[in-house]
């Protein structure tokens, strides 16, 4: 018996719509058809799905040039219903219900509105809803949007404590090479702290905007989480499914989690850096400190300096003296308190280890 996973599904522009600019139903109703088949064996399943403004570039012709954020407001606005509807339409052909989450960067910023997101989809979860996902592409404003819909599916895994992403693609996953190059490899298994960067050979392609490259970087930060991901290829016959019953025999690259899992709060802290507020820097002694395996705090006594200013609870980026990242936290002082005690010894910590993560 098979033990009952929480999976979140990522599916791109490229599975997802035709070059034309219409949805690939083909491709959708298979997608349904496997999600339909997992949710029927005990899973519960988030979607992530791109395609509204793939959808919506081809539902219509412009009357004058749009610049890029018009163009992708106006055809996210039309794409997204068409797609929503086209899923509503093919789940309910197996009973089940589905609901529309609409997201923004922004809504992961604080820790109020990430708990509110994530009570949200909880309570979907619990009725036997199936959330759909996309980012509010009407809404989000260039400088603040995610990277792609492979940074969201990262984000939602986390938040959500899914056991398993998986990012479906347009190759079969990871290759020690070119994937258009019969001499490469697939990379079957990618073990924690590994770097296959060098492989992932830098290659875009259609509408969507993730390449391999981000994948890649999500999936080693996720397994580091404690969250296992598999890249496979979109439009094989029945792959989620095989992914699950029989991935011995089923092509793609898993990313091995971290048998130690981090704790919801650590994770919403590991994907905040962009929300940082400011800068603080550690001395040598409390750099080892802080990467060794141990539960430590960062305390005034390690601080050698810092940049910008933040009220007790914003988040921060940490670095060595010389600028180099070493985590992100959540700070239990203010600036002007941690000016106040830089150097000094005996103090409250400025981060404590339970709202701290090193990269
Ligand atoms: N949110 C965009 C859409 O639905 C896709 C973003 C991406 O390509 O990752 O069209």
């Amino acid at each position: 018996m098979l033990r009952k996973l929480r999976i979140v599904v990522k599916v791109g522009s490229n599975v997802l719509t035709r070059n034309d600019g219409k949805p690939n139903v083909t491709n959708m109703s298979s997608l349904v058809d496997q999600i339909a088949c997992l949710r029927n064996s005990g899973h519960e399943v988030i979607l992530v799905s791109s395609g509204a403004v793939a959808c919506g570039r081809g539902a219509l012709t412009t009357t004058r040039t749009l610049d890029a954020v018009a163009q992708r407001q106006l055809f996210s606005s039309i794409g997204q219903i068409r797609l929503i509807n086209l899923y509503n339409s093919l789940f309910a052909e197996y009973g089940y219900v589905v609901g529309q989450v609409l997201t923004q960067k922004e809504n992961f910023s604080s820790r109020t509105s990430y708990l509110n997101q994530r009570s949200c989809m909880q309570t979907m979860l619990e009725n036997g809803v199936i959330p759909i996902v996309n980012e509010n592409d009407t809404a989000s404003l260039t400088e603040l949007m995610f990277t792609d819909n492979d940074e969201l599916s990262g984000l939602i895994a986390a938040m959500m404590d899914a056991d398993l992403l998986v990012i479906l693609s347009n190759v079969d996953g990871i290759y020690d090479g070119n994937p258009n190059d019969p001499s490469s490899r697939l990379i079957e298994k990618v073990m924690p702290g590994e770097d296959v960067s060098a492989s992932v050979v830098a290659s875009k392609s259609g509408f969507g905007r993730g390449g391999m490259g981000t994948k890649c970087g999500i999936a080693r930060k996720l397994s580091e989480e404690g969250v296992k991901v598999i890249i496979a290829r979109g439009n094989r016959p029945g792959v989620l499914v095989d992914l699950i019953e029989t991935p011995e025999t089923t092509p793609h690259t898993e990313f091995v989690p971290r048998t130690e899992s981090l704790s919801n709060i650590k994770r919403w802290i590991a994907h905040s850096g962009s929300f940082a507020k400011g800068v603080i820097k550690v001395d040598e002694n409390a750099a080892t400190a802080l990467r060794s395996d141990r539960a430590v705090s960062l305390l005034p006594v390690g601080v050698v300096g810092i940049d910008g200013e933040w009220e007790e609870g914003d988040i921060v980026t940490l670095t060595t003296a010389s600028g180099c990242v070493i985590g992100v936290g959540r700070a239990s002082l203010g600036s002007s308190d941690v000016a106040a005690m830089i150097g000094r010894r005996g103090e409250r910590p400025v981060i404590h280890y339970d709202y701290l993560f090193i990269e």
